[in-house]
């Protein structure tokens, strides 16, 4: 029998490191997969589509709204973001631990659709840190970072209900504190009651 996959939502301010966090986790452990979103922004310097994100014009985004092909989607600093259904889904029947790394509005509606996703919110120690992340990224002009220092603030908001904080202030320990909570919600009773009803059938056949 195979399990299905969970449903790991991560979220945090832009900077808090999400991005690097993931790729470690992924390198370290075979588990997991990560949902590469659509988005209508332009992509970075060294972006690229199908790896980073799935570029996309408005249009082309509100037909996906419009066709059911996203779990769920916002708007964030004037662009739409949004994930698609398909992978995900296909990635959870395979057993994988699915990863989406997405902002707060968009996190609440997963968990509103699938309540048994896990809500993992990241954060830097301070906002100084968090300044010097966006600053240090270099991506990003000075208004771009304005904005995303005040989005920041509101992000907060709601984080009340998310699962667990992980404070990022050391990627090593970051990345296996995250590690080891996933594992840990596999083990929820709530999930494993299929194995031990399936101990129960056995116990009551020993009994004969
Ligand atoms: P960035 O432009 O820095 O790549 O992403 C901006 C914000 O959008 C980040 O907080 C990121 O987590 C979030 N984001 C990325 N993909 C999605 C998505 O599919 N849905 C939602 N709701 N947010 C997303």
């Amino acid at each position: 029998m195979r399990e299905e996959g969970l449903l790991v939502v991560v979220s945090g301010f832009s900077g808090a490191g999400k991005g690097t966090v993931m790729k470690e986790l992924l390198e370290r452990y075979g588990n997991y997969a990560l949902s590469i979103s659509a988005t209508t922004r332009s992509p970075r310097p060294g972006e690229e589509e199908g790896r980073h994100y799935f570029y996309k014009t408005e249009e082309e985004f509100l037909r996906m709204i419009e066709e059911g092909g996203l779990i769920e989607y916002a708007r964030y600093v004037d662009h739409y973001y949004g994930t698609p259904k398909a992978y995900v889904e296909a990635q959870r029947e395979a057993g994988k631990d699915v990863i989406l790394e997405i902002e707060i509005q968009g996190a609440l509606k997963v968990k509103e659709q699938y309540p048994d996703a896990l809500l993992l919110f990241l954060t830097p120690p301070s906002a100084a840190e968090l300044k010097r992340r966006l600053e240090g990224r270099g991506t990003e002009d000075s208004a771009a970072i304005a904005s995303r220092l005040r989005r920041a603030a509101e992000e907060a908001r709601g984080v009340e209900k998310y699962d667990y904080v992980i404070v990022n202030d050391d990627l090593d320990r970051c990345v296996e504190e995250t590690h080891r909570i996933i594992q840990m919600q596999r083990r929820r009773a709530d999930r494993s009651m299929e194995l031990i009803r399936r101990i129960q059938a056995e116990l009551e056949e020993m009994r004969i």
